[in-house]
């Protein structure tokens, strides 16, 4: 890590107004990955929806919510603390992608992410749709199959869609599994619910040992109680954190391919985040934010705010190493 005076820090809008200079995440530098050797913690876009079975639009992710990071100031409240006081934080960019075509975009996803864990940069990634989790994992979960808190209304754990076809973003933590990156006793998924085909995905999951918390578990227990459950699932060794935006209620976030009502408000996705303090934190995504279907951009703007309280507490796990 950086001594603390060396770490880079948000264009404060004390000195350019934030609606101001070119969007970056969180107002951060934008640094090429070849030199991302002294950053701790990476925020990259992955602008790819290449996996998405129903209404399209999260390939504009990563773009909507640079625009809208720079609601984002430098310390947080509850916390009381800065990230980029902690960590060294930058935007590596976006990863590179094939809009035509799902393999090739998994492998470059896959490649860049290797890239960045080899360089001992911990992943902050804003998708995309929820596919791009696969490769991040691929790349975090490379030396041993990591743990996982999942915020979503869907499981994203079913085998296949039209015909055998293994690849879109309700099949990634599937997948995931059966590769050997992501450990299904270690899993937790919270907020699940929505109509559905058939049970096959949740039957799986159960056959696998993966933890399922329905909505109604979730709003039953509180938010504190819901992240015992999930610290207690994934335990100390290495974790990734999938937040499906879809999570929350389409009235907090409309700005989705596949919203189920009922879902999380926002305070009660923060509250929850908070309670991934002192996990063994290896990466984090906040995916399937469709700016077409939200041209206000609240949707990002929530998805942004996700990804700040993630970045707080990866900077503390990152501080405490
Ligand atoms: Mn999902
Ligand atoms: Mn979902």
């Amino acid at each position: 890590m950086n001594g603390g005076n060396e770490r880079f820090q948000p264009v404060s809008g004390m000195e350019i107004p934030r609606f101001a200079g070119i969007a970056t995440f969180m107002r951060l530098p934008h640094v090429a990955l070849p030199d991302a050797g002294d950053v701790d913690i990476g925020l990259i876009g992955v602008p790819w929806d290449g996996g998405t079975t129903n209404r399209a639009g999260p390939r504009h992710g990563p773009r909507q919510m640079r625009d809208l990071s720079s609601m984002i100031r430098h310390r947080h409240h509850a916390l009381k603390l800065s990230p980029f006081e902690l960590a060294n934080c930058a935007d590596l960019g976006d990863s590179p992608v094939n809009p035509v075509d799902v393999d090739d975009g998994l492998n470059r996803i896959e490649t860049f992410f290797k890239s960045v864990v080899g360089k001992g940069v911990l992943p902050l990634a804003a998708g995309g749709d929820h596919l791009v989790s696969l490769p991040i994992l691929r790349a975090v979960g490379e030396r041993e199959p990591v743990g996982m808190v999942h915020f979503d209304a869907h499981t994203d754990l079913w085998d296949s869609y039209f015909d055998g076809f293994k690849f879109t973003h309700g099949t990634p933590f599937r997948r995931a599994i059966e590769e050997g990156v992501l450990d299904p006793k270690r899993t937790i998924q919270i907020g699940i619910r929505g109509s559905g085909y058939d049970a096959e995905d949740r039957d799986y999951g159960a056959k696998m040992g993966v933890r399922i918390m329905d909505i109604e578990e979730a709003v039953e227990l509180g938010p504190e109680k819901v992240m015992a459950e999930a610290r207690a699932v994934v335990g100390d060794k290495p974790a990734y954190v999938s937040f499906d935006i879809d999570c929350l209620d389409p009235a907090y976030a409309p700005g989705t391919g596949t919203p189920e009502v009922g879902g999380f408000t926002t305070r009660e996705a923060q509250f929850m985040l908070r309670g991934l303090r002192g996990l063994n934190l290896c990466g984090a995504d906040v995916v399937e934010v469709s700016p077409p279907f939200d041209p206000s951009g609240y949707t990002a703007l929530a998805g942004v705010t996700m990804m700040f309280e993630l970045l707080c507490v990866m900077a503390e796990v990152q501080a405490g190493k």
